[in-house]
């Protein structure tokens, strides 16, 4: 056999010079045909979606690409994984080069690229990335073969075995082809400066020019059709993230991660069905949405940080999007032929159909998914759309949420409390509330529907008014003026609701002449700060952490009172990973004499859920563990005597959870260990 292969290969050059570009022709039209007719359909899917603003802030997006994609910040924050992809990622742009030399090769043996071809320290860098490459596939072998870590169940893992195996011979394939060209006395570099292939070259020096020749050219072909094979087989694949993903992270969210996308409501065009509100089917995703489901990598790094998943919930934003790209794919070729004969398709309803309410319904919103999602998917947009529909448009949602919508409806809070309450908690406190007509403050302290009516949360925010009493801040407040600011309605996806409210607070603040507000809640913090603009509220918000640690650095306020306990800082989903506020908490923290901190394995971006964003905390958890015992359970393990906290609804949840656990842990706000520090209270 091999005789015969060598007789083959002793065919005249001027033969093999035509065979070979013919054949090379037939590789790339066939590989490029297939790969186009696949890139064809999936951009018509993408077509399929719904318009969203994704062309603005031009140079954050190439910070994006170049940080996240170039750079995998994303993917380095886990170490060893981290490595092995970016072996892998930076294997493949390296060996653009080589496969520009591998086509090139096919009409002159010693083509080398201009300027730098036969350059020592490109042959250097090829080469060793052809083996960082396979010492990635081994590291990614080993964690799926032996590691086997959790947050892979659900993902296909036979068909990223293979791709693996696909990258694995391509690259074999190109270190043999240059140890073939080493000892046939044609490589582009110095040997010295491509050590592997040339310690792997000996394999062929005893051979004769023909043979040497034969397997050089078979390497180089056997290089080719792989590398064309790949790119056919990619987009058909559930992998199809390795040419998307780049394409995903440059339209990838700009804004601040809270911020929810307002929903247009057309009234008129809903009554004409020309129009759905939320996400009921598949084409009423938006464009970004659809590429987001092209993008997964099945990797299962939000699965494992989500709280839901973790507390035995059936959530797991891995599978939500991998369902949604399944029903797409199955769906998408139907919708793309009647979009073409201008008929109606029937329907399928997102959910429960491709995916369970109850999924729905478990999310937090906490951010954890779409912080530590490499290909920055942006699950909550898609979960919150979803329940924009569940809600808006099929009045379907867990029975206890109707009794928030009511009350917000009703009494615009939440806990269905008269408004003329809401500055109860002022009493006695000579706090200021700001008349009709009266002069604008420097600060509006928007006190929020927890601060102003649940008991535990009400210390809060009288710890905060006594700190900045003591720091001679001048502030008034709304009193029965202030509405809840929208939060859980929009969470819940009720966004008629939340614009209702909205525009209403807009329209108070505004017509005092409000321009500087301090909040204690980082729901209110979100909302006010990066939602109200979109209803023309644009307002220079700041909550209490930050606030007391710039007071603190300028001396005006100081905490002289020693608190002698061990604090473990629980961060707020939407003041740390939302908002990015991590640090100002923790400053203030350490200035208080006597105060130890000590933090919990999961903290600042990687912080875990208490349970109550999303409008959960309103909603009944019946499946699983209590995602606050959870987070309560890891604040226990650090030994600490308190878990500070800043936002009331933390608070209120994780009380909850020490007291469910029975132990000695307390929960405090920052606020109110400020107060003790600064003897404010
Ligand atoms: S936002 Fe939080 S709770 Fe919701 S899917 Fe993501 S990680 Fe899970
Ligand atoms: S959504 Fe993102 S984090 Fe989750 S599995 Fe897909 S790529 Fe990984």
């Amino acid at each position: 056999m091999l005789a015969l292969v060598i007789r083959t290969s002793t065919l005249p050059l001027a033969r093999i010079a035509l065979i070979g570009p013919a054949f090379l022709g037939l590789v790339v039209l066939a590989a490029g045909g297939i790969f186009s007719r696949r890139a064809y359909d999936l951009y018509r899917f993408v077509r399929l979606g719904q318009p969203v603003g994704r062309f603005d802030d031009l140079p954050k997006r190439v910070e994006q690409e170049t940080t996240v994609v170039l750079g995998q910040r994303k993917l380095l924050q886990r170490f060893g994984p981290g490595i092995m992809h970016a072996f892998i990622f930076w294997g493949f742009l390296v060996l653009l080069t080589t496969i520009v030399e591998a086509l090139a090769e096919v009409f002159q043996p010693t083509f080398a690229i201009p300027l730098f071809g036969r350059s020592a320290w490109l042959g250097f860098v090829q080469d060793l990335f052809s083996v960082l490459v396979i010492v990635g596939i081994a590291m990614a072998l080993y964690f799926r073969k032996v590691q086997r870590p959790e947050r892979f169940r659900g993902s296909h893992l036979e068909e990223a075995d293979f791709i693996l195996v696909m990258i694995l011979g391509i690259m074999l394939t190109l270190l043999l082809l240059n140890a073939a060209r080493i000892a046939l006395g044609i490589a582009e570099s110095p040997e010295r400066w491509t050590p592997f292939s040339n310690a792997i070259s000996p394999l062929f020096t005893h051979m004769g020019k023909g043979a040497q020749g034969f397997f050089e050219r078979a390497f180089l072909w056997a290089h080719i059709v792989l590398v064309f094979g790949f790119l056919a087989f990619i987009p058909y694949s559930k992998h199809l993230h390795i040419f998307v993903s780049e394409i995903n992270v440059f339209f990838a969210n700009t804004k601040a991660r809270g911020k929810l996308r307002p929903l247009h409501i057309d009234v008129e065009k809903l009554e004409d069905g020309q129009a759905s509100l939320g996400a009921g089917t598949i084409q009423d995703l938006t464009w970004k949405q659809i590429l987001d489901l092209y993008s997964c990598t099945e990797c299962g790094r939000c699965q494992d940080v989500c709280p839901a998943w973790n507390t035995g919930k059936p959530l797991s934003p891995k599978l939500l999007v991998m369902n949604l790209r399944d029903h797409l794919f199955e769906k998408g070729p139907e919708l793309l032929a009647a979009q073409k004969s201008k008929v109606e398709v029937e329907p399928v309803a997102l959910n429960p159909n491709v995916i369970e309410d109850e999924v729905i319904w478990d999310c937090t919103t906490c951010g954890a998914c779409v912080q530590e999602c490499p290909v920055d998917i942006e699950h909550v947009d898609h979960i919150v759309d979803m329940r924009r529909n569940l809600v808006m448009g099929e009045s379907r949602f867990p029975q206890e949420a109707g009794l928030l919508l009511r009350n917000l409806e009703s009494s615009s809070n939440p806990w269905g409390q008269p408004q003329s309450d809401r500055a109860a908690w002022a009493k006695d406190l000579g706090v200021r509330i700001l008349e009709d007509g009266g002069q604008a403050p420097e600060y509006l302290y928007w006190v929020g529907c927890a601060g102003s009516f649940d008991d535990r949360a009400k210390k809060i925010t009288q710890a905060v008014a006594r700190v900045l009493q003591k720091a001679a801040v001048p502030f008034a407040i709304l009193g029965p003026q202030e509405l809840c600011n929208g939060d859980p309605a929009r969470r819940i996806g009720n966004e008629y609701l939340f614009q209702t409210l909205a525009e209403q607070n807009v329209q108070t603040l505004n017509g005092k002449g409000i321009r500087k507000v301090i909040v204690n809640c980082p729901h209110c913090f979100n909302t006010l700060k990066n939602e109200y603009p979109d209803y023309g509220g644009t307002y220079e918000v700041i909550h209490h952490t930050q606030l007391f640690a710039r007071l603190i650095k300028e001396g005006r306020l100081r905490p002289t009172e020693e608190v002698d306990e061990v604090l473990t800082y629980h961060d707020p989903c939407y003041l740390g990973r939302h908002n990015g506020v991590y640090d100002e908490p923790r400053e203030v923290l350490n200035a208080i004499p006597g105060l130890r901190s000590t933090e919990m394995p999961r903290h600042r971006e990687r912080g875990f859920c208490c349970g109550a964003g999303g409008a959960r905390m309103w909603m009944e958890e019946r499946i699983g563990k209590r995602v606050n015992v959870e987070r309560t359970e890891e604040a226990i393990s650090t030994g600490a005597d308190t878990m500070g906290v800043a936002c009331p609804y933390c608070l209120i949840m994780l009380d909850d959870g020490a007291k469910a656990k029975g132990g000695s842990l307390k929960v405090l706000d920052v606020a109110q260990l400020v107060a003790r520090a600064t003897g404010a209270d």
